[in-house]
């Protein structure tokens, strides 16, 4: 669906779009595992900030391919996010329950900001309205692996966005 080049041409931009907004302030870049750890990865090498990285643990119950809203933190962040500026850092947004829930759990810490930035979005199954600042694609309502998306653990390290048939 989207290829190697398509892909780190726009991470390319979105590290310069967010370079620009932050403009030389610090940034925590929180990494949403599994699935975003090759975006954030990626991302974070076009950024040019001072960045703390993050890691959060998710996840998110479902039947096969279906989400079921339901969201467990498997493993915390290693330190607060008081008076800091966060981007939390997604690999889809698809119904948007995760999301939704992570940024009600983070306002909590009282960051000085919350931004979401997410590769990809599938608008037609958005079960919640989430702001997302920074997107990468939007896409098709088709289940996709590659480039940190998986199907049973299968496919995270394809460099590309593929389609799984068959599902
Ligand atoms: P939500 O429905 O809560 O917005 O998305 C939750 C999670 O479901 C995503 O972070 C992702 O891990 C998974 N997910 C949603 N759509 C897809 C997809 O097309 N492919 C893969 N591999 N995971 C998906």
């Amino acid at each position: 669906m989207i290829s190697a080049a398509k892909i780190s041409e726009r991470v390319r931009q979105l590290g310069e779009e967010i370079t620009r907004d932050y403009a030389g302030r610090p940034l925590v870049l929180v990494c949403v595992l599994k699935g975003s750890f090759i975006f954030a990865s990626d991302l974070a090498r076009a950024i040019d900030l001072p960045l703390r990285i993050d890691f959060l643990g998710v996840r998110s119950y479902g039947v096969g391919t279906d989400t079921s809203g339901v969201v467990q933190i498997t493993q915390d962040l290693s330190s607060p996010i008081a008076n800091e500026d966060v981007l939390i850092v997604e690999d889809i947004v698809d119904t948007g329950l995760t999301i939704a829930h992570l940024i009600d759990l983070f306002r909590t810490r009282q960051p000085s900001s919350v931004k979401i930035c997410s590769l990809l979005h599938k608008p037609a199954r958005a079960r919640v309205e989430v702001p997302i600042d920074y997107l990468g694609f939007r896409i098709e309502d088709k289940f996709v692996v590659g480039y940190g998306l998986d199907i049973a653990e299968k496919y995270r390290n394809l460099p590309f966005i593929g389609v799984v048939e068959n599902t």
